[in-house]
């Protein structure tokens, strides 16, 4: 009763049809072989890796260029207050040279003053020597990191190159492929067609595998004696399925059957 229900819905195509479409699976499978080579492609990974570490490495950068210009305008400033000092000692001493200051005790406190600005513009150079200190690694550490940002930079640019030649040459592939498949969907009657789509679509990709040497090309299993029994006794325009898969067979001279 079983077998009758099958017989009944079985869809018939002509044996020519049959074989076309196992035409049509090997061009759709290199298709989709292709399609997840582009969408796969090493460069991509590589880019994504190796844009996380420039954006790390440019904001370090950042980092270290408002290091340098703070320490630079610092800089600036300790000069200044350096000079500023500096020429206060030099009027007071050019006033105590032209002994514009008689008075004794005046004489005395400016004394004082020039030794408290001397000690004012020792301890000024100091801070001047630990800024440009500071400065020359702060320079030091933007220089490496440009130098590092611009490798990234140039690295990225080589593997764009890479990935947009391979993916050019997968379109190309692709295009040869989707012109091959024009002719070879073209003797397939749109009944089984839409069968072979709605099975490729649940099948992983697979939607027909030939018989051969008694093996489902799709799933590879080995049928058991009653199957093949089954089929042998089919009439030629039968679309065979596989029980176990569900796939379509298609009978060939190296069925085994
Ligand atoms: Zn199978």
């Amino acid at each position: 009763m079983d077998s009758t229900t099958h017989r009944r819905r079985a869809l018939k195509a002509d044996p020519a049809a049959q074989l076309a479409l196992l035409d049509l699976q090997e061009l759709d499978s290199r298709a989709d072989v292709l399609r997840h080579q582009r969408a796969h492609l090493p460069e991509l990974a590589q880019i994504a890796e190796l844009t996380a570490t420039r954006s790390e490495l440019d904001g370090r950068r950042r980092d270290a260029q408002i290091a340098v210009d703070d320490l630079t305008a610092e800089q600036v400033k300790v000069d200044a207050d350096v000079e500023q000092v500096k020429a206060r000692r030099k009027r007071d001493q050019d006033r105590m040279d032209q002994g514009l200051i008689a008075n004794p005790k005046d004489l005395e406190r400016m004394q004082g003053e020039l030794q408290s600005l001397q000690r004012r513009i020792t301890s000024l150079e100091d801070d001047e020597l630990e800024v440009m200190a500071r400065l020359e690694d702060a320079q030091k550490d933007l220089d490496a990191l440009t130098v590092q940002v611009g490798d990234a930079d140039e690295r990225l640019a080589e593997l764009s190159e890479a990935r947009d030649t391979r993916t050019r040459e997968l379109d190309e592939e692709l295009r040869t492929v989707a012109a091959d498949r024009e002719p070879a969907a073209a003797g397939i009657p749109e009944d089984l067609l839409a069968l072979y789509e709605r099975l490729r679509a649940s099948k992983g990709g697979v939607a027909v595998g030939a018989l051969r040497a008694r093996e489902c090309g799709g799933c590879r299993l080995s049928l058991d004696p009653a199957e093949l029994s089954a089929i042998r006794s089919a009439p030629p325009d039968e679309v065979i399925r596989h029980e176990e898969c569900q796939r379509i067979l298609v009978r060939t001279p190296e069925s085994g059957l």
